[in-house]
């Protein structure tokens, strides 16, 4: 079959033997595969920085139907119309039996669904059932959104509203990049009555900011003391940024209230100063990564809800390269989804 695999060369079209069901596996065919600009960094590093054993079929954002079920995979059954919960614990730790493999305490049995283990960038992939979530209901391109840039969103402002540790109705939350996650977090974040400020450097990621809600939209020079200004000094109790560039930290750090929370979501290269006078008073920071089982089913019912819809571009998969090409310059809005 026909698959976008990460190589030594990096990323590209390579031709690959068809998955088998293993046992407790069920073998689903991908109806769409959201693009993530964690792939580009993935592509990005050298081959020998990697955790796992090249070539790898990329794709973590999963939404297709079972095809074949291999022995003792439960209850999932052909034709079940199903995503993929991406994250890949022991099963076993406090932290797997609370649903949270994304911060598994033991060892793995393996690496992440197109983080490591084959994805989603390919006809057929093989998946532990066990990781299987039911999707019926929802348009492929969505359902596979909520998957990764949904759910990272949605596990992100849970944990800071938890920290700050009061309801988020008024809280005053800044979002850095509104791309693939960030423009889900606003949408998500005015859903559970936050003041949503959206900052992003492109103007056409700034409009649909507006178009998912938020209170204000700012891009540019002089960002902070815009935020300043608006909250009349009170600043912000939330900040989440998608991007984690110097320019963004620095921005976070300028407008974070005292005892707020800034969360870390983009896997930029930069670093965020944290110690006493570096940061407010109070101030608490977060490196959140995915999402929990029971977020991933929260999320899928607000999408079938309709309280959440993800804006996504549907390119045949032929074309994931120049997708991906285009997600490296800032040229998509939304979510590139690639369909089968
Ligand atoms: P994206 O490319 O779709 O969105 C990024 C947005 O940030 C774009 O709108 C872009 O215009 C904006 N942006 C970039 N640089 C900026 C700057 N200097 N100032 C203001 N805006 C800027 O990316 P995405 O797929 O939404 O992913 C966002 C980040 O989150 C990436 O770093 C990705 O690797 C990371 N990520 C982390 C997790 C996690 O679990 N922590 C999960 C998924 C993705
Ligand atoms: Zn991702
Ligand atoms: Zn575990």
């Amino acid at each position: 079959m026909r698959a976008f695999v990460l190589g030594r060369e990096g990323g590209g079209f390579r031709d690959v033997p068809d998955p088998q069901a293993a046992p407790g596996h069920a073998i689903v065919q991908t109806s769409a595969a959201g693009l993530c600009h964690s792939d580009l960094t993935l592509v990005s590093r050298a081959p020998g920085q990697h955790p796992f054993s090249l070539p790898v079929v990329l794709g973590h954002e999963l939404a297709g139907v079972v095809v074949e079920v291999g022995a003792g995979a439960g209850e999932v059954q052909v034709g079940d119309p199903v995503v993929g919960y991406g994250p890949r614990g022991c099963g076993r730790c406090s932290r797997c039996s609370a649903g949270a493999e994304n911060y598994c305490h033991g060892r793995a049995t393996s690496f992440p669904l197109g983080l490591g283990s084959d994805g989603a960038l390919a006809e057929f992939v093989a998946v532990p059932a066990s990781h299987l979530v039911p999707a019926a209901g929802l348009p492929p391109a969505q359902a596979a959104v909520m998957t990764d840039a949904g759910l990272t969103a949605l596990h992100a402002l849970n944990r800071a509203f938890a920290m700050i540790g009061r309801p988020p109705l008024g809280l005053v939350v800044v979002v850095i990049g509104v791309g693939g996650l960030g423009h889900l977090a606003v949408r998500l974040a005015k859903l559970r009555g936050a003041t949503v400020i959206a900052v992003d450097r492109e103007e056409d990621a700034r409009t649909l900011a507006r178009r998912q809600g938020a209170d204000q939209v700012l891009g540019g020079e002089g960002t902070a003391e815009e935020i300043r200004d608006l909250t009349h000094g009170r600043l912000a109790d939330v900040v989440l940024d998608f991007v984690a560039h110097h320019s963004t930290l620095e921005l976070a750090r300028a407008v974070l209230a005292r005892d707020g929370v800034v969360s870390i979501v983009g896997v930029g290269a930069d670093r965020l100063a944290v110690g006493m006078h570096a940061l407010p008073l109070g101030a608490r920071t977060d490196l959140p990564f995915w999402g929990t089982r029971p977020e991933l089913h929260q999320v899928l019912e607000l999408a079938r809800s309709g309280e959440v819809e993800a804006v996504v571009e549907e390119l045949p998969f032929e074309q994931t390269p120049e997708a991906y090409r285009r997600l490296a310059e800032g040229d998509i809005r939304g979510r590139a989804v690639v369909r089968m």
